[in-house]
């Protein structure tokens, strides 16, 4: 297994709504194939944070079961990070490459993160 680097980025992006995916390419050339409903919930913005914390505590949210998963727009702000624009409007998010390796679905990242 390689170390990965401590800040990882993408040499490769593509946003895939047909298969409701985002492929990403990362430097280590590690692949990650990320479902958009993953990346929409993990929205890192203060709205969907607070949503966030009342799903975890049981209450009732309907931020994500009503938010569209199907990105308008992605454009990366500054070297850092990803800005997505959802087709419901909602853009509050500034997805850093770390969080968005984070979401890697994959068996080597989950073994990594547990
Ligand atoms: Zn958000
Ligand atoms: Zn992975």
């Amino acid at each position: 297994m390689t170390t990965p680097a401590k800040e990882p980025k993408p040499k490769q992006l593509i946003v895939d709504p047909k298969r409701a995916l985002m492929y990403v390419r990362w430097q280590d050339d590690h692949e990650s194939l990320i479902p958009l409903h993953v990346v929409r919930e993990a929205c890192p913005c203060a709205f969907c944070e607070q949503a966030r914390r009342r799903l975890a505590q049981g209450e009732p949210d309907e931020t994500f079961s009503r938010a569209s998963i199907e990105p308008t727009a992605v454009s990366e702000a500054g070297n850092y990070a990803l800005h997505i624009y959802w087709a419901d409007g909602h853009s509050g998010g500034y997805y850093t490459w770390s969080l968005l390796r984070s979401l890697c679905p994959c068996e080597a990242c989950q073994a990594s993160r547990s």
